[in-house]
């Protein structure tokens, strides 16, 4: 299958790489139909971090189901589905407290999985044709019938929406208020919309 990946600091390039297959019972294959690139990746592609060479980047994931391992029993050949940025088992200690970033069983030397990213693990990335999803019955968004009509909305549940939203969580945005986003990047502007969500009154960007 032909996928993005990378060569060394700035230098990134679309080549045949070994086709993504189920490793483990509970993974399911999807065909990637979005990916998007995001600023994390900059991370590593202006070469900043410990990123192997010749890895597959994407973190940022949609697409179909196309296959399906025998210990799945959620997730369906054919299902659209939003992959979260974290790779999370959904049963470890960490998991078990919503910490999915920093999961125990994620394949990686310190807690915590991502697909196609530095010190997080083995796992390749979506800017390719197709991705391995580990336990996929936790990690697959199962999308609802308008998944294709709206692909680019729903593709921004990967990362950039719920980290844009986060911060309102952090912050702990309530109706009425007024709030500041400092960067008006693709993030600080989903804060903004999110501030809005909570019911802010004023929000400046
Ligand atoms: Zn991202
Ligand atoms: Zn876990």
């Amino acid at each position: 299958m032909k996928a993005l990946v990378y060569e060394g600091p700035r230098d990134v390039a679309v080549v045949d790489v070994p086709d993504a297959r189920i490793e483990r019972p509970t993974d399911v294959i999807v065909k990637v139909t979005s990916t998007n690139i995001c600023g994390s990746d900059l991370h590593m592609y202006e070469g900043r971090t410990t990123m192997e060479t010749g890895r597959t980047l994407g973190h940022e994931n949609l697409g179909e189901v196309v296959e399906v391992g025998g210990g799945v029993d959620r997730v369906k050949a054919g299902d659209i589905v939003c992959l979260p940025f974290n790779v999370g088992c959904g049963f470890c200690a960490n998991c078990e407290r919503g910490f999915t970033g920093f999961c125990l069983s994620a394949d990686s030397d310190t807690p915590g999985g991502a697909y196609g990213f530095a010190a997080m693990g083995t796992y390749a990335g979506g800017q390719a044709e197709y991705l391995r999803v580990p336990w996929a019955d936790f990690n697959c968004l199962v999308l609802p019938e308008d998944a294709a009509e709206k692909e680019n909305d729903y593709v921004m549940l990967a990362d950039i929406f719920p980290t844009g939203y986060h911060a309102t969580e952090l912050a702990a945005v309530s109706p009425g208020e007024s709030v500041v986003v400092y960067g008006g990047g693709p993030v600080g502007l989903m804060a903004a919309y999110s501030a809005y969500l909570r019911g802010a009154s004023q929000v400046l960007v």
